[in-house]
């Protein structure tokens, strides 16, 4: 029997190594993963194998306890730590081999002191303050620092092997006057005769966007786990992925009469007939009960629903009205997705956290243990979703498929469409529009590129595009296409779209057997228009999250 958990946290792998990458590559030095909270509340074990294949040269956690948890998990690699309290473990650090970075002389003396014990050298790396006014040794204490880790290391006990310091992120000149700080920091400790092997300031902000401070090491969290850490730009912005897709699935329907009031205190009554899901995921999950009321969306069917009425700890109701309205038919058992990457289509942790005026490092570490943490190994995108192959007699009836998939399209759908001329392309295109209720006609793109059909009804334009003449992705990309904001229809272009994450495929076929007539030498604009009547197949595949439960 399946145990599939109703609560999941999918954690992409290949999001997670290629964002590794990335960083490696932008920054040109080291890279310490930082996995506190267990990994961001991605899962610390999982995340730490990724990164760590990928290229990171350690990792990096707040407490004793995080580090040695990660050892007895069977990591290897090093590790360091940086959040040391008074009765920190540190025999244990010695023990398995964890990095300390030390702010005082007491630690130094305790970490001396386990060395002497177990008969082994403890790592140490000195943690400097320069203006966060948190936890590294003030200026005025460097000096005896740096001397007394000198002298045990000069005793065989303590291994110097960095220096560092933590940015405020308070602005440019003030993270230029943190790195002068660090820089007198090391030109102190040099002085002293300890040349450090590892230097470093920055986490993801400045390891994004202040090269001058990278030093030899970067210490990076957030960018990792594809998540941005700036409000004004997305993880996009700087070719990051998202790591996590959090995930859930209805348990419960509910046909609600209008005036049905909704979860405690009745914040929501519906509007008008609906149906309502049961979700179980809740404030205890790391769904924030403020977010109740927001007309926060979940995804399910591909379709935004919005969460309604109060978020409750362990459960949340979402209205599928929308599905009802457009005919898409749900069950219990069916995915909801609460947040994930949103240029995949997916609604994303930054929203919720500007809705509520938080940051999203705190909504995904709020992230709770019942919901499970999955690895897999190639994102979202991988999935091929089940096709459905229909046989349309004439044109006509190609025409009526039109509409029903216009009338089932959203913004940001991308149909790439192919088929022979004369297949019927253009009659099925022309039958989108007029199921969007755009403005038409809608002819064979051919010799415009792109020609965008606005909506007549208050809905998103259709943007009709033929890539059988473009070159190649680039000059799509200056086409310059809204394909969040729109309906997008491509005439043969596979190879050049799908990057987009999420898309349909339409295939138009003459069955084998019925005659090639139609291959017209005398295209003319409508390329369509002596189209035979002979039958077609349709095929329809969704690919990407957004199609998951099927594109009709
Ligand atoms: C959390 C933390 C980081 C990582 O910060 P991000 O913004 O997530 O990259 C780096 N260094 C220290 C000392 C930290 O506490």
């Amino acid at each position: 029997m399946s145990t599939k958990p109703m609560r999941i946290a999918e954690i992409s792998l290949s999001a997670l190594k290629s964002n590794v990458r990335h960083l490696r590559e932008h920054t040109g030095v080291n890279l310490i993963a930082v996995m506190k909270s267990n990994a961001y509340g991605h899962g610390a074990p999982i995340v730490a194998r990724a990164a760590l294949e990928a290229g990171a040269m350690m990792i990096g956690v707040a407490d004793v306890d995080e580090a040695i948890a990660l050892r007895k998990d069977g990591i290897d690699a090093p590790i360091l730590c940086w959040l040391i309290g008074p009765r920190a473990d540190f025999d244990g650090a010695v023990e398995h081999c964890i990095e300390v970075a030390v702010s005082r002389i007491e630690q130094l003396e305790a970490l001396a002191a386990a060395a002497r014990e177990q008969q082994c050298v403890a790592t140490v790396q000195l943690k400097v303050d320069t203006g966060l006014s948190r936890n590294g040794a003030s200026e005025a204490d460097w000096a005896p620092l740096f001397s007394r880790a000198i002298e045990l290391e000069r005793a065989g006990l303590v291994r110097v092997r960095g220096v560092f310091s933590h940015l405020s992120n308070a602005g440019e000149a003030a993270d230029a006057a943190q790195g002068a700080q660090l820089d007198s920091a090391v030109e102190l400790l040099r002085g002293l005769g300890c040349e450090p092997e590892l230097i470093h300031l920055a986490a993801s902000e400045a390891a994004l966007t202040r090269p001058s401070l990278h030093y030899n090491t970067v210490r990076v969290g957030m960018a990792m786990y594809g998540l941005s850490s700036f409000t004004d730009r997305t993880s996009a912005d700087f070719g990051l992925t998202p790591v996590m897709t959090l995930k859930s699935e209805l348990i419960g329907l509910r046909e609600a009469p209008a005036g049905t009031g909704v979860s405690y205190e009745y914040t929501h009554v519906a509007e008008r007939d609906t149906l309502l899901g049961l979700v179980p995921f809740g404030y205890a999950d790391g769904l924030p009960r403020a977010l109740s009321g927001t007309g926060t969306n979940v995804m399910v069917a591909g379709v935004a629903c919005p969460i309604v009425g109060r978020i409750a700890m362990d459960q949340c109701v979402v209205d599928l009205g929308e599905l009802v309205a457009r005919g898409i038919s749900v069950e219990v058992g069916d995915e909801v997705v609460l947040f994930g990457d949103p240029a995949a289509g997916l609604p994303s942790v930054d929203d919720w956290a500007r809705r509520i005026g938080t940051i999203n490092y705190e909504l995904v570490t709020d992230i709770g243990p019942r919901v499970a943490r999955i690895a897999v190994e190639s994102g979202q995108v991988e999935t091929k979703q089940q096709s459905t192959t229909l046989h349309i007699a004439d044109p006509d009836a190609m025409h009526a498929l039109g509409i029903r998939l216009g009338k089932s399209f959203v913004a940001g759908d991308l149909v790439i469409l192919t088929g022979p001329l004369g297949a019927g392309k253009t009659t099925l295109s022309r039958g989108i529009g007029e199921g969007m209720g755009v403005r038409g006609p809608v002819t064979s793109p051919t010799f415009v590129l792109a020609r965008t059909h606005p909506s007549l009804v208050g809905g998103a334009p259709l943007v009709h595009v033929d890539a059988y003449r473009l070159a190649d992705a680039a000059e799509l990309d200056d086409l310059d296409l809204d394909f969040e904001g729109s309906v997008v229809i491509a005439e043969w272009g596979a190879g050049l779209v799908e990057e987009r994450g999420s898309w349909i495929e339409i295939v138009i076929e003459r069955p084998t057997g019925a005659t090639a007539a139609a291959t017209p030498a005398d295209v003319t604009l409508d390329s369509d228009a002596d189209e035979d009547v002979e039958p077609r197949t349709v095929t329809i595949t969704g690919y990407g999250p957004r199609y998951r439960n099927g594109v009709l």
